[in-house]
């Protein structure tokens, strides 16, 4: 086993990134999905054939986690619970890739009900507060392509 890539700016970027710190800072979303990881290879090449699976899928869910907490979470501003919405599908692609046994299908399939149900209840509360061009909708899509 690989010791994480650099564990204290993960749990930073982390945290910057479940309370919205940096709202005009999108970026830092792909930055931290890309290293709040199991080791190095999983910030190269996203998947690892170093760690166990279990490890990679135990860091993909927290981000999952993470930012579904971001998203849900009223104090966050607005728009960077939307920004979030719009990654949320990158931790659920990844898991897709490595998921290797009945068990994890059906975690993973939880998670995608959890994003379904849960983007259905963002977008009714956006509705009068933001144009049409919802975030929510667009994940839609982007689950409906995921399940293919
Ligand atoms: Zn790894």
């Amino acid at each position: 086993m690989v010791t994480p890539a650099t564990p204290l700016l993960a749990q930073q970027l982390r945290k910057q990134v479940r309370y919205g710190l940096s709202p005009d800072s999108p970026a830092l979303i792909n930055e931290w999905l890309a290293i709040d990881r199991c080791c190095y290879q999983g910030f190269y090449h996203g998947v690892c054939s170093t760690c166990c699976i279990k490890e990679q899928q135990s860091y993909l869910e927290l981000q999952f986690r993470c930012l579904l907490e971001a998203v849900l979470d009223e104090l966050v501003p607005l728009q960077w619970r939307c920004t979030c919405l719009d990654h949320i599908y990158k931790p659920l692609f990844n898991l897709k890739k490595i998921c290797n046994d009945d068990d994890s299908k059906q975690r993973l399939q939880t998670m995608f009900s959890e994003l379904a149900l849960m983007s259905s209840y963002f977008n009714a509360s956006l509705t009068g507060l933001i144009s049409q061009q919802s975030a929510a909708s667009e994940t839609d899509n982007i689950l409906e392509n995921l399940r293919k």
